[in-house]
């Protein structure tokens, strides 16, 4: 019987249950064939550069600072060689929305390619982890006999080989996302110091293998299908419209074996020869003739499979392939929907928000507030002054000298309470100034100083203050 044939209630049964979740709660291993094809290469070729990147990334220096850097604890950020800081939280925030409805107008137009080409769970398992496993226990038919027999003596070296590389491995990718956070250099340290002064730093290593090593020996696809939270929020972001990886179940069906056909145009068979090649090869387990799922990660695996067997049957390629289901049902492929031109005019907003916040962006932040607890100070008869704090942060690679001006009015002067220079990099000064106005122009209330915060000539921005006078 074909998926069309059957009741709709029978075809949807496979929604409420995981392909790797027995109905007993119990664990189904998933033993996935190696796939081969144009798409597998090039999934390889994009694993390659991407982990490179990644193990090569804290070890690339610009002028004497990390390229990457999230130092959550002493909140340090460098992202492709631009130093941000505490003070730069509401570009992140912008940053951070944009990047999340960039991946909401992503995945509504083409689904979850990150999942299958860029995630880092999928390359690390897909490339490395798995491809060991192939290497070590063999095709999927010989690791599910390994499995089932008893330990002898090729089974401990076998499993013991494979888990030993696996934990090195492990262990290898929790001191990189550690350099990641904390620097290569702060990494060194804890590796060649007395392990005893950095017991943090190497309880963070031992955590962070044990981690990796059970996501990526035992947990495995369990974690796109119940941890991601991208994984869940596919069923809102994706529709018919959505260009992912699909069965063309109207040239498929009616399926039926190869040699049950005597010819197409007698056996009035659709193309799928239901050889299972599709199934054997998906890493999550699941049938893609069944239509998306919420476990498909669209690797491709199944498209590569299913192509050679097209080849092999003199069939076109494409019987499953990159399309939408309405481009199937119909033949009408539709891109800009209501729904992505809609996030697509957020994101417009939210990019042009952010350039604008990225072009106002300063090297120093500084913040001058009157004392707290002080209102104005008469200076004999002649003047009133209020007494400013004034907080310099340095955002930039080098220390600064800094001058600050009084921009505006133009009869207020300024004594410098305390040094303002140098100001080192990613630091924060703090100093005071005393601001007088001639008594008889002094206006009532509040008046608005003008600051302009200058370094080597150069104003690098404007701040404003309230002075305050009888
Ligand atoms: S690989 Fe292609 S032909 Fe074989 S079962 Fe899957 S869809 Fe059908
Ligand atoms: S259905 Fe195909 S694309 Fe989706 S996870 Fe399985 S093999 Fe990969």
């Amino acid at each position: 019987m074909s998926i069309i044939d059957v009741p709709v209630e029978d075809v949807e049964n496979f929604r409420n249950e995981l392909a790797s979740i027995d109905r007993d709660g119990s664990r189904k291993w998933i033993y996935a064939r190696q796939p081969k094809g144009t798409l597998y290469t090039a999934r390889t070729i994009i694993a390659t550069i991407l982990l490179t990147f990644f193990f090569a990334g804290p070890h690339i220096y610009v002028n004497g600072h990390p390229f990457m850097l999230l130092n959550l604890p002493e909140r340090m950020f460098i992202v492709f060689g631009i130093p941000f800081m505490p003070q730069d939280f509401h570009l992140i925030v912008v940053l951070a929305l944009s990047s999340l409805l960039s991946v909401a107008l992503f995945t509504a137009i083409a689904g979850r390619i990150w999942c299958g080409f860029m995630c880092p769970q999928t390359i690390f398992l897909e490339m490395i982890f798995r491809r060991i496993e192939w290497f070590i226990e063999g095709s999927p038919k010989e690791q599910a006999i390994l499995n089932a027999s008893p330990w002898t003596k090729k089974k401990i070296v076998k499993k013991s080989f494979k888990h030993a590389i696996f934990f090195g491995l492990s262990f290898a990718i929790a001191h990189t996302f550690l350099a990641y956070i904390i620097g290569r250099d702060e990494l060194l340290k804890i590796q060649l110091d007395d392990q005893m002064n950095h017991l943090a730093g190497l309880g963070m290593i031992i955590v962070f293998s044990f981690v990796f090593y059970a996501v990526f020996s035992r947990f495995r696809e369990q974690a796109c299908l119940i941890a991601c939270p991208y994984g869940r929020y596919q069923s809102v972001l994706v529709d018919k419209h959505t260009i992912a990886v699909t069965y063309d179940f109207l040239r498929g069906e009616p399926r039926g074996k190869q040699h049950h056909r005597k010819s197409d145009v007698q056996s009035n068979q659709g193309d799928c020869i239901d050889c299972h090649q599709c199934v054997v090869v998906c890493p999550t387990g699941i049938d893609i003739r069944n239509g998306i799922q919420l476990e498909c990660v669209n690797c491709t695996a199944c498209i590569d499979a299913c192509n050679i067997v097209m080849k092999k049957i003199n069939k076109p390629k494409g019987l499953i392939r990159y399309t939408s289901w309405e481009a199937v049902k119909n033949g009408t492929a539709k891109v800009f929907t209501a729904r992505v031109k809609a996030y697509l005019a957020v994101w417009v907003i939210l990019i042009t928000i952010l350039g604008y916040m990225f072009s106002k962006r300063t090297e120093t932040e500084t913040l001058i507030l009157r004392q707290s607890g002080t209102t104005f100070i008469k200076q004999g008869n002649d003047a009133i002054g209020n007494l400013f704090n004034v907080m310099i942060t340095n955002k930039t690679f080098g220390d600064k000298d800094i001058e600050i001006k009084i921009l505006s009015p133009k009869n207020a002067s300024m004594k410098l309470l305390g040094s303002f220079t140098p100001v080192k990099e990613f630091a924060t000064l703090q100093s005071r100034i005393l601001i007088s106005i001639p008594k008889n122009s002094a206006v009532s209330g509040k008046t608005i100083i003008q600051f302009g915060m200058y370094s080597n000539g150069k104003i690098l921005e404007t701040v404003q203050s309230a002075f305050i006078a009888p």
